[in-house]
């Protein structure tokens, strides 16, 4: 069964009179557990195309189908709850937040799930801490780690309530290649260990070598899909 399916889906903007045909009819599918990337230059619809995946924006046409659910068809209301329920983000400046400490961060989300109990929530924060090998930093406030750290809590914090699909946006920008390296394999362990899906963009051709599944977009449309050999490098 698909996690993801895409028929023919489009994304217009309208910019005063002018409409920007940001994603132009774009089919793909994409199974659970899956390490894929989208890649493409400045422009080319990246994040158009991962906010419809996260259903933080709706397509213009076609149907998008994501966890079993026509994300097309929610409203706001349960959109979020969708999110909450199955969706974490990874984002390009980390986004977290400053007056919380490493472990305060990773926590935050299960504070929203109300029915966990307080010792299940610890035991998953520190699952979540070993499994991005910041255990040691954990009373580290943000300003203090660096920020390849910075991005290994964001992933945890992005998985701590086990949601089925993990979307980061060019989580690497802002990281040296070597650290890009890193974070990009730390998230693939992840994936083994966890099976969740990892869908990342980014027009770094390096980092892009270590998806599975590599999705290109030109100017809105999909212009090819490469398929590299389970556990080939580089
Ligand atoms: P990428 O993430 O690959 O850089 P984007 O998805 O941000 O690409 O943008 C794709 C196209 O859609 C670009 O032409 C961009 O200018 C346009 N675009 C993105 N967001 C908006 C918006 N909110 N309003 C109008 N145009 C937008
Ligand atoms: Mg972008």
């Amino acid at each position: 069964m698909k996690l993801i399916s895409a028929d023919r889906i489009g994304k217009d903007y309208q910019v005063g009179e002018v409409a920007v045909h940001a994603l132009k009819d774009i089919s793909f599918e994409i199974e659970p557990a899956s390490f894929v990337s989208f890649v493409g230059p400045s422009g080319s619809g990246k994040t158009t195309l991962l906010n419809l995946i996260g259903c933080l924006d709706k397509p213009t046409e076609g149907v998008l189908t994501v966890a079993d659910t026509d994300v097309s068809a929610l409203n706001r209301r349960a959109s979020a709850a969708f999110r909450g329920k199955n969706i974490g983000f990874i984002f390009q400046d980390f986004n977290l937040i400053p007056v919380l400490t490493v472990y305060e961060n990773i926590e935050y989300p299960l504070l929203m799930v109300q029915s966990l109990p307080a010792a299940e929530r610890k035991a998953r924060v520190e699952r979540f801490l070993e499994g991005v090998e910041m255990t040691g930093q954990k009373d580290k406030y943000p300003d203090q780690i660096s920020g390849g750290q910075k991005q290994r809590v964001a992933i945890a914090r992005a998985l701590a309530t086990n949601p089925r699909l993990v979307l980061a946006d060019e989580p690497t920008a802002n990281l040296d290649s070597a650290t890009a390296y890193t974070v990009i394999n730390l998230m693939k362990k992840l994936r083994d260990e966890l099976e969740t899906t990892f869908i990342f963009s980014t027009h770094d051709p390096k980092i892009v070598g270590e998806a599975e599944i590599i999705y290109t977009l030109t100017d809105g449309a999909l212009q090819g899909r490469d398929v590299k050999k389970e556990g080939s490098h580089g």
